[in-house]
């Protein structure tokens, strides 16, 4: 018989890794742009303080295990506290992405039954429209001091610094199943109703353990870490958690993200690594290129959630010799499920070939698997040219949504909705969103090729290609452009550009150009929208 071994048996608890980033590395700093004032800046072990301060007041507005605490904030110190005051006392942290249409809003506090709602000074307008259909919410808490509490018409607001100000920062964090739910974060949601993903700390600690390793994202003591992805979204990839693992000193940046602030924040406060999505990237890139600037620390950026733009990671690269770590997870799975991680052959390529290669979304990491398969539910061959849809599965992929009945698994896998391809070497290449993929004449078209070969047009800011019904092929790639200032180039030369790229059949029918594209809440540009504005113009 097989003996079970002689270990001890302890949770992985958020609390955890709050109280070893305060025991190890507990002069460590946290910085913070806030929306009023300077700069914030306090060490990790100041921020268990204040977390035990806040889990106090939580307790004291008489939430009970298991309840659920919204926030709708930007990434900042007391949201920060806020995630580990509640997770770690038994509380559920549900983040909600200020951008969502605000019935989507009212949808998801109502359905996760928040009980409370944590929000930054700049979204009462936003808590003013949601708060009389949210009926469940008892407090309305406004993370800034009683001065920066505004007042919100028909709402009783308290100010967190106000209910924090009277509680002991002394907190027994209770000894919770490492399985129960820590934090729940719902879809975008485009089409029907957004679904939650309820994160188990088990799944979250294993996550931020992941982002430490020096595959991923190499989080540790001699790193700054500024994450752009919002908290409000996918745990902000769980850096806020492996931070504190790792002992890597934080840098929160509220709700500046363009390039100027963001390039600022980099420069003054040392940042080595960050992670965000493309156009977050591409603002600062611009923001660098127009002003002479470099990078004079920064060492790597995560980038993901939509496909990062291979001529985007030779600028970062071969310009400002910033690497680019190209990662691929969604909402359903916790954080980071697949990133470049290259090896010592690869970083041997030569520029080019290297940049190929990080232009896709690289391996699983250790924990998830992943596998392409057939409409029937197949398995095809890892040959880096059968495409399909991509199954994943492993300790912090979703298993069945907020409060469904049935699982979301498909012979326990979880069914992504992505198309892609896998090499003989593991690398995970995104092809498409199944309902992107543009089916010309009955072969796909990826729009996410068509939409890389374009942006390596010098002129070109932004490309989203979309398919259009077309009356002979079913479909056909239309390519909308957002050229850069002072470009200047037309149609022809860039429809010649491509067919120098890509297959004669995948050149686009016809190019759009636009002042700007519609990116939604979470970085993506919104097909959905383009799809409605110009799905009549091949058939008009
Ligand atoms: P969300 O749940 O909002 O984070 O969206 C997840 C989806 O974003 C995935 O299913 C992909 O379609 C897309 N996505 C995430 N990362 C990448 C990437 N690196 N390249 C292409 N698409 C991505």
């Amino acid at each position: 018989m097989q003996p079970i071994g002689k270990m001890m048996d302890r949770p992985l608890l958020i609390s955890a890794i709050l109280e070893h980033g305060a025991a190890q590395f507990g002069q460590q700093e946290v910085v913070s742009r806030e929306t009023h004032g300077p700069l914030h800046r306090y060490t990790f072990s100041d921020l268990a303080k204040r977390a035990k301060q806040f889990a106090n007041a939580l307790q004291h507005l008489g939430l009970r295990p298991g309840s659920v605490v919204g926030s709708i904030a930007w990434n900042n110190y007391r949201h920060l506290e806020a995630y580990y005051a509640v997770s770690g006392s038994g509380l559920v942290m549900h983040t909600c992405n200020p951008r969502l249409h605000p019935e989507q809003l009212i949808y998801i506090i109502n359905h996760a039954e928040d009980e409370v709602v944590l929000f930054d000074s700049t979204f009462a307008p936003l808590i003013k429209a949601v708060a009389s259909h949210c009926p469940r919410v008892k407090h309305w808490v406004c993370l800034s001091e009683a001065a920066h509490t505004p007042a919100v018409e028909g709402v009783k607001v308290q100010s967190y610094e106000e209910l924090l100000a009277p509680q002991a920062p002394v907190f027994e964090w209770p000894d919770l199943d490492e399985k129960s739910g820590a934090a729940l974060c719902y879809t975008s949601g485009t089409t029907g109703n957004p679904k939650g993903v309820l994160y188990s700390h088990r799944a979250i600690t294993l996550s931020a353990l992941s982002d430490c390793l020096p595959g991923v994202l190499c989080i540790s003591a001699q790193e700054t870490v500024l994450p752009v992805v919002p908290m409000f979204h996918i745990n902000a990839w769980c850096l806020p958690y492996a931070s504190l693992i790792g002992g890597a000193k934080l840098v929160l940046p509220g709700p500046r993200l363009d390039g100027a602030s963001l390039h600022e924040l980099m420069e003054t406060e040392k940042v080595t690594v960050s992670a965000g999505v493309p156009t977050i990237w591409m603002g600062l890139i611009q923001h660098v290129e127009q002003n002479n600037l470099h990078f004079t620390t920064m060492r790597r950026t995560g980038v993901g959630g939509s496909a990062m733009p291979r001529a985007l990671i030779a600028k970062f690269s071969d310009v400002y010799g910033v690497e680019v770590c190209h990662g691929w997870g969604m909402t359903e799975t916790t954080a980071v499920a697949t990133m470049s991680n290259l090896s010592a052959a690869d970083m041997a390529l030569p520029a080019q070939e290297r940049h190929d290669r990080v232009a896709k979304q690289g391996k699983s990491v250790f924990g998830v698997e992943i596998k392409v398969v057939d409409e029937q539910g197949a398995t095809l061959p890892r040959d880096g040219v059968s495409q399909g849809e991509l199954m994943v599965r492993g300790q912090w992929i979703v298993e069945r949504y907020h409060k469904a009945e049935g699982s979301a698994l498909v012979n326990g896998w979880f069914p992504t909705g992505d198309i892609a391809t896998i090499s003989p070497e593991g690398v995970m290449q995104i092809k498409d969103r199944t309902k992107d993929v543009i089916k010309s004449g009955g072969e796909w078209i990826s729009s996410i090729d068509l939409e890389n070969a374009a942006a390596a047009h010098p002129g070109v800011a932004m490309a989203a290609v979309i398919g259009v019904a077309h009356p002979k092929w079913d479909e056909r790639p239309l390519l909308l452009v957002v050229r850069k200032p002072q470009a200047e180039f037309e149609k022809q030369e860039l429809l010649d550009f491509l067919a120098g790229r890509v297959a004669k059949w995948w050149v686009p029918d016809d190019v759009v150009f636009v002042d700007s594209l519609p990116v939604g809440g979470t970085g993506k540009v919104q097909k959905n929208e383009l799809r409605q504005k110009y799905g009549s113009i091949f058939s008009s």
